[in-house]
């Protein structure tokens, strides 16, 4: 073997062990990330229903903020409408996930953080918001949420609710959005 194939050889063993290494850097941190499950309150791409207690995503919630919300349900019901939970209670390993997802989704941490709260600051973590759709059920809620004490909380957010006022009360100013 000359010298020059002998280098050749050297340069492509070690670019193969450079990618192994890569591949498996890039696999070990990967993969906490994606890992939540049904029992950190995702669910997936189905929304579920308010009262589906056996959803850790409902269960978990505050109790006053999901009696109100299962009451306005029931009216939301009457006028033809029906409520579902796309995000109620969320783990902090969920929460950290989807904030991960954000900054890759919108480029930096202070565009993600409109959208998207840290696990220390989430209200969901905690159990004390609600994200409802469809769209019908999003408007439905801004519209006569304050009567049963629910309240959006931000205007980029027609679809996050938390209990911030007394049945029939007035809801707090809206903030700008989830940075405000
Ligand atoms: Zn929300």
């Amino acid at each position: 073997m000359t010298t020059r194939k002998r280098k050749l050889l050297g340069t492509i063993l070690f670019l193969i062990v450079v990618s192994i290494v890569v591949l498996n850097l890039g696999f070990f941190f990967e993969k906490p990330r994606g890992d939540v499950s049904h029992d950190d309150g995702s669910v997936g791409d189905t929304p579920v229903g308010v009262w589906d207690d056996q959803e850790p995503t409902v269960a978990r919630l505050d109790p006053a903020l999901l009696t109100a919300v299962r009451e306005a349900s029931k009216d939301a019901e009457a006028d033809g409408i029906t409520f579902r939970v796309t995000s109620g209670w969320r783990s902090r390993a969920y929460q950290r996930k989807l904030l991960d997802e954000a900054v890759e989704k919108y480029g930096s941490p202070t565009e993600a953080r409109r959208w998207v709260s840290t696990p220390e600051k989430s209200r969901h973590v905690v159990g004390k918001a609600i994200d409802i759709g469809p769209t019908d059920a999003s408007y439905w809620l801004a519209r006569y949420g304050a009567r049963y004490g629910l309240c959006q909380v931000y205007v980029n957010e027609i679809w996050h609710y938390e209990l911030l006022t007394v049945p029939g009360g007035t809801c707090p100013r809206m903030l700008t959005d989830g940075a405000s």
